[in-house]
C-alpha cells in the first residue's frame, strides 16, 4: 500500500504539492471547496479574462525552475515597451530616471531590525524615500511599506526590479490548467466542490489561506500580518490610447496596468482589460479607494469613463501573502510543521520566496516534513 496524503485546497500551492507528492510516490487526494481549481490564481472566462489575484510570474525564481524541470512552464508575455506614467509629489509624468538611480544606489543589504522608512532616510532625502516606499507598495500591496522590515521591503524591491517578472498568457488559469492536468496524470484525485469541514485523518497538507488553516485547526497561533487593498478591474472599449501601459500613483499607492496591451487575448478585439490595485489603510471604505482610483484615471486617461463596458471591484484582506514587520523575517512566520502528520503550507508560512513562491516553498517543506516513499508511481513513469 502506498501512503495516502490529503491536500486541502487546489490553489497553486495545493496543485504544486500534489504533483511533487505524486512524483514521490504518495497516493494523493486534493479536496477543493470551489467548483474549479486555482484558488486566487483563477481567471475569468472571456470576454474579459481578468485574473483574480496574481499577474506577475517571476522567471528568475525557484518555482519557475521547478516548472521548467517538469516541462510545465506556461506561455508568457512581457510588458510592452510603453511609458510608465507616475504620479509623485502631486505631479504626473513619465517614470523619473532619478528614482531608478536612487534605488540602484541603495546599499545591497538592509537590516531586519529597522523600518524601511528609517533605513531609507539614512541614504536618501525625504521626498525620494517616500517615492521608493510608494514603489514598494506594488510588490507588497501594503498601504505603508515604510513601516515594514527594511530587509523585507528591500529584498522585494530588488527581486521585483531584477527583470524577472512576466505575465501568464491567457491569464493564470492557463497555468492552473497545466498543473491540474499534470497532477491528474500522476494519479492525484482532485475533488472539486468538496469543502473539508475538519482536519483530515492521516498525513495532510493544509494548502489554504492561513486564516482558513487557523479555523480548521483551531490553532490561534496561525496568524501573520498581510496587506489590505482594493482591486478595480475594468473592461473598456479601446476608443483612444492614453499612451501608457502602467499608471503608478506613488503618493496614493495605486498601480494600474493595461494588461491586454501585453496580451490581447485578455479582451475582445477593440477592447481593453485594465486591472488596478490600490492600497487601503485600515478602515478605508471601498468607495473611497475607488474614488482615488477614479481620480488617477481621470488625470491619466481622458474619456475612460465613457468607454467602460464591464467593471468589478473588491476589498481584499490577507490574500496577498505575508508582510514582515521590523525585527521579523520569514523564519518567524507560522511554521509549516504542526505535528507528525499535519502541515500547513500557505503564502504566509515560514518559507522564503516572493508572493506565490512562498506557498510553493512551504509545500516543499511540508513534503519533507511528512517524509516520503521515494518509489515513483506507475503514472509518474508514464508522464
Ligand atoms: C490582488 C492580488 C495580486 C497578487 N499578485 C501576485 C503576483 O503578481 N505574483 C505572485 O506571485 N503572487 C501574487 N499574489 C499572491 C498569489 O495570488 C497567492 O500567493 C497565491 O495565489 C496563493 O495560492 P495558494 O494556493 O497558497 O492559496 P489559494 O489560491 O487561496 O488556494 C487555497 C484553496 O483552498 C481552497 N479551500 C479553502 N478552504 C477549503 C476547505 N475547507 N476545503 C477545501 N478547499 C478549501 C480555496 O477554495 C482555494 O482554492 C496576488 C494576490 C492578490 C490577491
Amino acid at each position: 500500500m502506498k501512503p495516502d496524503l490529503t491536500i486541502v485546497g487546489a490553489g497553486l500551492t495545493g496543485l504544486t504539492a500534489a504533483i511533487e507528492a505524486a512524483e514521490r510516490g504518495w497516493r494523493v487526494t486534493v479536496a477543493e471547496a470551489h467548483s474549479r481549481p486555482g484558488g486566487r490564481a483563477r481567471s475569468l472566462a472571456a470576454p474579459y479574462r481578468a485574473n483574480t489575484g496574481p499577474h506577475a510570474i517571476y522567471v528568475d525564481g525557484p518555482w519557475w525552475a521547478w516548472l521548467e524541470r517538469r516541462g510545465l512552464t506556461p506561455p508568457i508575455v512581457e510588458a510592452p515597451r510603453y511609458v510608465s506614467l507616475v504620479r509623485a509629489g502631486g505631479r504626473l509624468g513619465p517614470w523619473p530616471a532619478e528614482l531608478s538611480e536612487a534605488i540602484a544606489a541603495l546599499p545591497a543589504e538592509a537590516p531586519t531590525e529597522e523600518s524601511f522608512r528609517a533605513w531609507l532616510l539614512r541614504h536618501v532625502d525625504t521626498k525620494t524615500a517616500e517615492a521608493i516606499v510608494g514603489v514598494v507598495f506594488i510588490f507588497t500591496f501594503d498601504h505603508d511599506p515604510g513601516r515594514l522590515s527594511a530587509a523585507f521591503a528591500h529584498q522585494r524591491l530588488r527581486r521585483a526590479l531584477a527583470g524577472g517578472a512576466r505575465y501568464v498568457a491567457g491569464g493564470w488559469s492557463t497555468l492552473v490548467g497545466l498543473l491540474a492536468e499534470r497532477a491528474a496524470s500522476l494519479g492525484a484525485q482532485i475533488r472539486t466542490q468538496t469543502r473539508v469541514p475538519a482536519l483530515p485523518a492521516g498525513p495532510a497538507i493544509l494548502a489554504t489561506s492561513l486564516a482558513t488553516a487557523r479555523q480548521l485547526t483551531g490553532d490561534r497561533s496561525l496568524t501573520w500580518p498581510s496587506a489590505r487593498m482594493a482591486t478595480v478591474d475594468l473592461g473598456l472599449r479601446a476608443d483612444g490610447d492614453p499612451g501608457w501601459f502602467r499608471a503608478i500613483d506613488l503618493d496614493d499607492r495605486i498601480y494600474a496596468a493595461r494588461y491586454s496591451l501585453a496580451d490581447p487575448t485578455l479582451a475582445p478585439p477593440g477592447h481593453e482589460l485594465i486591472q488596478i490595485s490600490a492600497a487601503c489603510a485600515p478602515g478605508e471604505r471601498k468607495t473611497d479607494a475607488e474614488r482615488r482610483v477614479q481620480r488617477l484615471l481621470d488625470q491619466s486617461w481622458p474619456g475612460w469613463r465613457a468607454a467602460v463596458q464591464w467593471h468589478r471591484s473588491a476589498i481584499r484582506t490577507h490574500c496577498t501573502g505575508a508582510i514582515d514587520p521590523p525585527g521579523t523575517t520569514w523564519h518567524d512566520r507560522p511554521a509549516v510543521s504542526r505535528g507528525n502528520t499535519l502541515t500547513v503550507a500557505t503564502d504566509q508560512s515560514a518559507a522564503p520566496g516572493l508572493l506565490a513562491e512562498v506557498g510553493i516553498t512551504a509545500a516543499q517543506l511540508a513534503l519533507q516534513q511528512l517524509g516520503e516513499t521515494p518509489r515513483p508511481t506507475q503514472a509518474h513513469k508514464r508522464a
